[in-house]
């Protein structure tokens, strides 16, 4: 079947293993990159056993693809969704019935019916297959509500081999993948998630890095890419922006109406050249070979998302680019939103923790590949040579004693400043302090590094949560971050790195001739800074105790 129906010389990583599984009646999960070749880990069990293969997917236009394709090579192959006409529903329940359909394509919510349930119990199935699996748990960044219904088929087909495949599972997610569809005792399969293909590289945007994402697209012209946009309107105005630059752009998002988006589909699929600007609407399912590149011009929601979306580049195994632009900006923004959502405190938790992993793997000093597949779970995994911190390893330069300063001027400014007032305190340029700014001992203590130097280190501080801004208000303060964490830092027992030297000062220049000002001696943590921080966290502490009597 893989040769004769799907005109493949071999199978690919685990694919030959979870046939084998399926065929032998059990149930299990299947974890392979995107672009794996997930579907025919299902196509072919469904096609080689007795009855019907039942496949559940999330997306209308993903089963539309997968059915289509199937037609093509001439396997038996429809689905059951929303959009069928009467006719076509009579038409696919007589083929289900006379037993000529070797796969149907069905949504979470149409399967679960009573009605649905109840014709299908009449008959043989050979396999129910869950695909994008990860669509269950609510670890995932694509949590469906309907998925979890899923569960249910345990019970209702306890003889059907059930699989679940997914591209996207980190332990946690796997665990909640396993307990929610009911597959504890099965195997898992999980493919190595080594892209070599991939060349990964992410760097600072300054502003929204417009310029930078046109600047890239350029020099990459007569190829294919998706550039992700965080919104709607970026989507629209960057799509806008391309396109007046020459390039063939197109913009994809869910706010266009249904025929637009099949339309510029299409459109990105057939031709030679064509670039996507896109949300995450646009993805799932998506198989053009030739993307050569993605690009994040604002920063996915997690590593796994990043993994998931440039997965879609270089599908045909020639080297393909995903490039990221980020900022403090951006992570504030995530991090603003995960807060303001309605969501359980736990999953509010998790979020939090991928949002900053993701983060720092962007803000990483080693290969990017190796990161993410550490991320992943695999261990022993060689650096890629490839990415741009393989090709060119950061510096890795001490600035403990920097961020000391920094943090501590922040302190005693008591998060009254931007981080423009903040540097100017710290090289003491501020042209009028009031006499309380003028008064404190940190005030021109940063004369050795330049403007843009602290602003790097200031920074590095957000992404290390060392500091933190509010993104919502239009001139963000900057305050401090995790208390343990500054403590740490404060007491000399965390180090804080940066991958470049910071710009140094140069004191030639007339407007970063720093004002004289009292106690320019370095400072690192005074008695004062301690106590205000002990003070502190026992304050926390008495609050959280008051807080806990009810
Ligand atoms: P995903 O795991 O992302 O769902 P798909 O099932 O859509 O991946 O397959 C991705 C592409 O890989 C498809 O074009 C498919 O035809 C191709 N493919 C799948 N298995 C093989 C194989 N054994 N050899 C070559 N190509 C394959
Ligand atoms: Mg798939
Ligand atoms: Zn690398």
């Amino acid at each position: 079947m893989l040769n004769q129906t799907f005109g493949h010389a071999a199978f690919r990583g685990l694919q030959e293993a979870v046939i084998g599984e399926v065929l032998a009646g059990k149930s299990a999960l299947a974890v392979l990159p995107t672009g794996g070749g997930k579907s025919l880990c299902y196509q072919i069990p469904s096609m080689a056993l007795p009855g019907l293969g039942l496949v559940v997917s999330p997306l209308i236009a993903l089963m539309a693809d997968q059915v289509a394709g199937l037609r093509q090579m001439g396997v038996a192959a429809a689905r059951l969704d929303s959009t069928a006409s009467p006719a076509e529903r009579r038409e696919t329940w007589e083929a289900i019935e006379a037993g000529t359909l070797d796969l149907l394509y069905v949504s979470p919510e149409g399967l679960m019916q009573p009605s649905m349930l109840e014709r299908l119990s009449q008959l043989r199935l050979a396999l129910v297959a869950i695909d994008e699996a990860h669509c269950v748990s609510q670890w995932g960044h694509d949590f469906r509500p309907e998925y979890r219904t899923l569960g249910r088929l345990a019970e209702l087909f306890p003889t059907t081999p059930r699989l679940a495949v997914t591209a996207t599972a980190d332990a946690r997610t796997r665990e909640d993948i396993r307990a929610e569809l009911r597959l504890e005792g099965c195997l898992e399969f999980v493919d190595s998630f080594a892209r070599p293909e991939l060349i990964l590289s992410a760097e600072r945007k300054t502003g929204r890095g417009r310029n930078r994402v046109i600047e890239l697209v350029q020099a990459r012209r007569g190829r294919s890419g998706v550039v992700y946009s965080g919104s709607r309107d970026g989507a629209d105005s960057l799509a806008a922006e391309l396109a007046e630059a020459g390039v063939p752009a197109l913009a994809y998002h869910a706010g266009l109406d249904k025929q637009v988006r099949a339309d510029r589909l299409t459109r990105f699929l057939d031709a030679d050249e064509a670039v996507m600007v896109a949300t995450i609407a646009f993805g799932m399912g998506v198989d053009k070979p030739d993307v050569r590149y993605v690009i994040h011009a604002d920063p996915p929601a997690s590593i796994e998302a990043y993994w998931q979306e440039i997965g879609r580049a270089g599908r045909d195994g020639e080297p393909a680019e995903g490039i990221t632009l980020y900022s403090s900006a951006d992570l504030s923004w995530a991090l603003r939103r995960i807060e303001t959502r309605e969501l359980a405190d736990e999953v509010r938790m998790v979020q939090v923790r991928k949002a900053r992993q993701l983060y720092a793997m962007l803000e990483g000093m080693g290969c990017r590949a190796a990161a993410v597949r550490r991320y992943f779970g695999e261990d022993q995994v060689e650096p890629c040579g490839q990415c741009d911190l393989c090709l060119e390893p950061p510096a890795a330069v001490d600035a403990s004693l920097a961020a000391q300063k920094a943090l501590s001027a922040v302190h005693r400014l008591n998060g009254r400043f931007g981080r423009g007032r903040v540097v100017d305190h710290l090289l003491g340029k501020t042209k009028e302090p009031t006499p309380f700014e003028a008064g404190l001992s940190t005030f021109g203590v940063g004369t050795e590094f330049s403007p843009a130097g602290w602003r790097d280190l200031i920074d590095q501080l957000l992404f290390e949560g060392l500091l933190r801004e509010d993104p919502n208000d239009g001139r963000p303060l900057l305050a401090l971050g995790d208390g343990e964490a500054v403590r740490a830092v404060y007491r000399g027992e965390r180090k804080v790195g940066l991958r470049r030297a910071p710009e140094a000062h140069d004191p030639t220049t007339r407007s970063g001739r720093p004002r004289k000002s009292r106690g320019g001696v370095p400072l690192a943590v005074d008695a004062a800074d301690m106590a205000l921080f002990d003070a502190l966290r026992a304050w926390r502490r008495q609050e959280a105790a008051r807080q806990a009597v009810p």
